[in-house]
């Protein structure tokens, strides 16, 4: 028998603040009436000032990997070329529903613990004289990995090859948790969800569309009704939205919104980088006496959202993930594709505060001795001292 709360570290979904849920717990009202038209008009303009955008956002009863299909469906033929960044296990998923649709989906190779090279995306996109490829594709932060991708650089090397293709980000596990700016970026399709940085529960995802990208969608061939930009920008819908609008989302997301903006998106961002260092610096703790590390090796480019950690060769990510959730009731993320059995995620994004990361980076060092892994001791007194010292 379980007591106290489940500690929820995992990369997403996150812990639903009280606030969010008191304000989804409301009778239902009619999506048709003034009420709503209301909270929607004010969760619409909250997005954009939280994606940073003056462009059109659409919403989806759906998880990312509905806003994923979205980007694709919307925006492309069959046999149109895309380039992928690879970036790890969710780059790589992207790419394979891409070529589930008939896409030519090409993979711009990219070493998962490091931050993917502008250069290198320069270079190919120069060799593309013909401008075949229609789109570049990156995750900004690679929830698989730990990596946070450098969206800003990879823009400026689409520029600097003078390339016509659609940008396309995925903020699934970065927007709202660290910096991200549509419009300043040059971004043509963000693709979000609820159940990260929104602090919402999983079921609600977005896509964030420039002009340009709308543009593309006239002439895009793929089948698409659900997901059809035109049907929910169009006359004959009920504004945004297909079929039955998820009100209680709504209440939720408005309430999300209100807090993000009393915190101050800044602050919000300072808070996650703050949580995320305490975080490394345990790791770092744990990594001696041959212990385990952080897998991203960019010190730059480690994500403020999310730390995978690399257990030493011969040990086994999952049974330190399983023992700390059967012994201490702290849920984990685990390894994913190649990585599993390999690393274990902390998830630090959302509604999370100090003594959190703290009984979190503690159940993590007694999970790391009851399955016998090596590692250095005393990861909460380094995260402490931190914390105290930025306090
Ligand atoms: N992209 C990234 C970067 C993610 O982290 C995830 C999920 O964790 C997805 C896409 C897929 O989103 P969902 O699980 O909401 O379908």
């Amino acid at each position: 028998m379980a007591h106290g709360w489940q500690f929820y570290m995992n990369p997403g979904p996150t812990n639903i603040p009280d606030r969010i849920l008191r304000a989804m717990d409301h009778a239902t009202i009619d999506f048709t009436g003034a009420q709503f038209r209301a909270i929607s008009e004010e969760c619409f303009a909250g997005l954009k000032r939280v994606f940073k955008t003056e462009h059109t956002i659409l919403a989806y009863a759906a998880t990312g990997h509905g806003a994923w299909e979205a980007a694709l469906v919307n925006l492309f033929s069959p046999g149109d070329k895309v380039l992928l960044v690879e970036s790890g296990f969710f780059s790589l998923n992207w790419g394979m529903r891409g070529q589930s649709f008939g896409l030519e989906v090409e993979t711009l190779p990219n070493d998962w613990r490091r931050a993917a090279d502008p250069a290198k995306l320069e270079a190919r996109l120069r060799a593309d004289t013909q401008h075949q490829i229609k789109a570049v594709l990156v995750v900004h932060n690679e929830t698989s990995t730990g990596v946070a991708h450098p969206v800003p650089a990879l823009r400026r090397a689409i520029d600097a090859a003078k390339h016509p293709a659609l940008f396309l980000v995925d903020t699934i596990s970065s927007l709202g948790s660290f910096d991200f700016r549509m419009d300043e970026w040059g971004v043509d399709v963000v693709v979000a969800g609820s159940q990260k940085g929104l602090m919402l529960p999983t079921g609600m995802a977005f896509t964030g569309i420039s002009a340009k990208a709308l543009a593309a969608t006239a002439t895009a061939k793929l089948p698409r009704v659900y997901w059809d930009w035109r049907r929910l920008l169009g006359e004959n819908t009920q504004g945004y939205w297909n079929g039955t609008v998820p009100v209680h989302f709504f209440f939720g997301l408005q309430e999300s919104l209100r807090m993000l903006e009393e915190e101050g998106l800044d602050n919000v961002f300072a808070r996650h980088h703050r949580l995320a260092e305490a975080t490394r610096r345990a790791v770092r703790v744990w990594r001696s006496n041959n212990g385990p590390e952080t897998f991203g090796l960019d010190p730059a480019a480690q994500s403020d959202s999310i730390t995978a950690v690399l257990v030493p060769e011969g040990y086994d990510a999952d049974k330190v993930r399983q023992a700390a959730l059967d012994k201490f009731n702290i849920s984990l993320g685990g390894g994913l594709d190649r990585l599993r059995g390999r690393v274990f995620r902390i998830g630090h994004m959302g509604d999370l505060n100090e003594p959190m990361v703290l009984g979190a980076i503690a159940a993590v060092e007694m999970a790391l001795d009851l399955t016998g892994v090596p590692h250095g001791k005393g990861a909460v007194q380094a995260a402490m001292e931190y914390l105290t010292e930025t306090a």
